[in-house]
């Protein structure tokens, strides 16, 4: 199979912004900044944690998830082999990026799954570490609750970390610059999936670098550059630049996060000549998806949000009951018109593993082809995910 043929090359509005969020996440811009950078700085392990409240003490964020396989292979040895890329990848920081590990403040981690409570417990022998102990279901009124009391922990740990208090007024101001950078990318989904059926206006690999650029760059800066990708977008559309043509199979990316470097899924789709034209990753999607909306902006009105965002939407399979996972999947599928799901399972995860068998039962009835790839962060399997890739979309492509 052939490579698609871009139309064109991007209009320079368009090439401008989407170098802007290549450079942060390729560059590693966002974390050489953070060594200078004189407040607070909080490592995060998911999107569980409310980044708003680290903003509202003047501090930044930066998320540890590791996508690098020399990362893994140095995490391995203090994890074991018997742990996925990304939890490993994770453990091998301090190796790899020890300027970066010295300017830790804390670190955040959400205990989602064994591999993360062992991560936090590594870590906990060399830095400050706290622990959000995550409810085993997220649709219990109880769970809510529990869920509510670990923010408002973390709240406590901040405070104290940061030697100060938040404020209503800081809180509200960094909860204002988080809606307005999801509505944002709610524009940007909207035009991502609209464009889809007609050769879409991005590709897998430029979203991926959009949404993961968020990691480690400055709040408000990167908020200014998705506010000046959108309307780039747009002007694209209406000139009639795609990324890719309308003949290229069109895939949904489901399962486990992808981390930059490790790409390799995207690039064997995109030259395969496929596109991804919707996720439902935590590194990408899943990032802004969640809508904060509180009621009033008291601050137990604005915490009760951010834990409501944290948890709700959330479409891990660390909670029992798929059913909105499964329901998010066929909205997926329906808004980006995708003809087949490509679900990335993490080699030693059993979250991801379980929930790939469960796909296959329950999406049979509603026939839409899907391809499991078990794999790590080796490039090892390269050649043989390719022919398998190869094979995948030239189905679809026989299906039309
Ligand atoms: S898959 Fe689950 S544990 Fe992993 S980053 Fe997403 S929410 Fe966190
Ligand atoms: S891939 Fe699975 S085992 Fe690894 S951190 Fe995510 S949920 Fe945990």
């Amino acid at each position: 199979m052939k490579e698609p043929q871009t139309r064109c090359d991007p209009p320079p509005p368009l090439a401008t912004a989407l170098s802007y969020f290549h450079d942060v996440v390729a560059s590693g811009q966002g974390e050489r900044e953070l060594l200078d950078f004189k407040g607070l700085v909080v490592g995060t392990a998911c999107n569980f944690v409310p980044d708003e409240l680290i903003w509202a003490v003047g501090g930044r964020t930066i998320r540890l998830c590791g996508g690098s396989a020399q990362g893994a292979e140095e995490g391995e040895k203090l994890l074991s082999r018997q742990i996925c890329s990304v939890a490993a990848s994770t453990a091998g920081l301090p190796r790899m990026e020890p300027e970066l590990w010295e300017r830790l403040d804390l670190l955040v981690i959400p205990a989602a799954c064994d591999a993360k409570k062992k991560l936090a417990e590594v870590f906990s022998r060399e830095k400050p570490v706290h622990v959000m102990d995550v409810p085993a279901s997220k649709d219990s009124a109880p769970s809510q609750a529990y869920w509510l009391g670990e923010v408002q922990r973390l709240v406590e740990r901040i405070e104290r970390t940061a030697g100060q208090k938040i404020t209503r007024v800081d809180l509200g101001r960094a909860l204002k610059l988080s809606v307005r950078r999801e509505a944002l990318f709610r524009e940007l989904l909207e035009l991502r999936y609209r464009q889809a059926n007609d050769g879409p206006l991005l590709t897998g690999e430029q979203f991926q670098f959009v949404a993961g650029a968020s990691f480690a760059d400055d709040p408000e800066r990167y908020t200014e550059r998705l506010a000046a990708l959108v309307p780039a977008l747009k002007e694209a559309d209406a000139g009639g630049y795609r990324a890719v043509g309308a003949d290229a199979p069109r895939v949904v990316l489901a399962g486990a996060p992808l981390i930059h470097p490790n790409f390799k899924l995207l690039e064997i789709v995109h030259k395969a000549g496929g596109v991804v034209v919707a996720d439902s990753s935590c590194s990408a999607t899943q990032c802004f998806y969640q809508h904060l909306g509180p009621r009033d902006w008291s601050m137990k009105e604005m915490i009760k949000a951010l834990a409501e965002k944290s948890l709700l939407p959330c479409m891990c399979p660390c909670f029992g009951g798929p059913e909105d996972r499964l329901d998010r999947l066929r909205e997926l599928v329906r808004a980006s018109r995708a003809e087949g799901i490509i679900f990335h399972q993490l080699r030693t995860c059993p979250l991801f593993a379980a929930e790939s068998e469960l796909l296959r039962r329950e999406l049979e009835p509603d026939a839409v082809p899907l391809l499991v790839v078990n794999t790590d962060y080796a490039a090892s399997d390269i050649e043989y995910l390719r022919t398998r890739i190869e094979a995948f979309l030239e189905s679809l492509k026989r299906r039309e």
